[in-house]
């Protein structure tokens, strides 16, 4: 498929209208940020796209993000989300070039990120990756079964102390669906366990909800996500992996 500056301004019209649709049919209202996952993609794909107005790029893997950021350095206010999981070693690129991390799935990436942000001035905005299925393939911290989530507690009470990161909410990804309705039950679960966690630390305002996909974005929203995070949807299909 052949991508313009035009075709990614139609793509990301028509998810705009699907989002603002999805919003008029929540529980209640609420704003949603898009995160254009470009993960796969090159350096001119989100060109084009910052052209259309596009700022919140999410990224998987930060080798390929740093070997991209040249090519766009120019471009004002453009901001790197990371959405995958953090090797330790790549936590000094995370720490240096992004502007948010979806994806803390353990202690000790969290404790790795605030000391780096912490040698850098500065703090990073960050969300607890929970497995609300209890797949084995799956990161996070373990939240399939609400029985458990109280041994949730000590960790996430050491990671809310770590300085150099400020903890904004939760981030999930469930299970694939062909029907992505079937995703509903694990999208209601982690707003569940945002309550849970609302209510035990209540000075930390855990009002981010980062979950949905090209896929099941609208039942993400419906169920309360305040940020989705889409690719092929506004980027097309990603290119095969070098
Ligand atoms: C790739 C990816 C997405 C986006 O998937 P699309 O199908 O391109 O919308 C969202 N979240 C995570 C964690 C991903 O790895």
């Amino acid at each position: 498929m052949n991508l313009t500056p035009e075709s990614i301004q139609e793509n990301y019209q028509r998810v705009l209208d699907r989002v603002a649709i999805a919003q008029s049919q929540a529980h209640y209202p609420h704003p949603v940020e898009i995160i254009v996952v470009s993960k796969g993609q090159p350096s001119e794909v989100i060109q084009m796209a910052y052209q259309v107005g596009i700022r919140k790029f999410g990224e998987n893997y930060p080798d390929e993000t740093l070997r991209k950021i040249p090519d766009l350095s120019t471009l004002f206010n453009l901001k790197w989300h990371m959405i995958g999981h953090l090797q330790s070693r790549k936590v000094p690129i995370v720490s240096q070039y992004f502007h948010a991390m979806h994806s803390i799935d353990r202690v000790e990436i969290a404790r790795k990120i605030s000391n780096r942000m912490m040698e850098n001035g500065k703090t990073m905005m960050a969300l607890l990756e929970m497995n609300v299925s209890g797949e084995e393939s799956k990161y996070g911290f373990p939240a399939h079964d609400p029985e458990h989530w109280e041994t949730l507690i000590p960790i996430i009470d050491e990671i809310i102390d770590l300085p150099g990161i400020s903890v904004q909410g939760l981030m999930t990804m469930p299970p694939f669906f062909d029907d992505p309705e079937k995703a509903r039950p694990y999208f209601v679960r982690l707003m569940k366990v945002r309550d849970y966690l609302a209510g035990r630390f209540q000075t930390i305002d855990w009002h981010h909800i980062s979950m949905g996909t090209s896929v099941d974005f609208e039942i993400a929203i419906q169920e309360g996500a305040t940020m989705v995070r889409i690719g092929q949807a506004i980027l097309g299909p990603r290119p095969a992996r070098q």
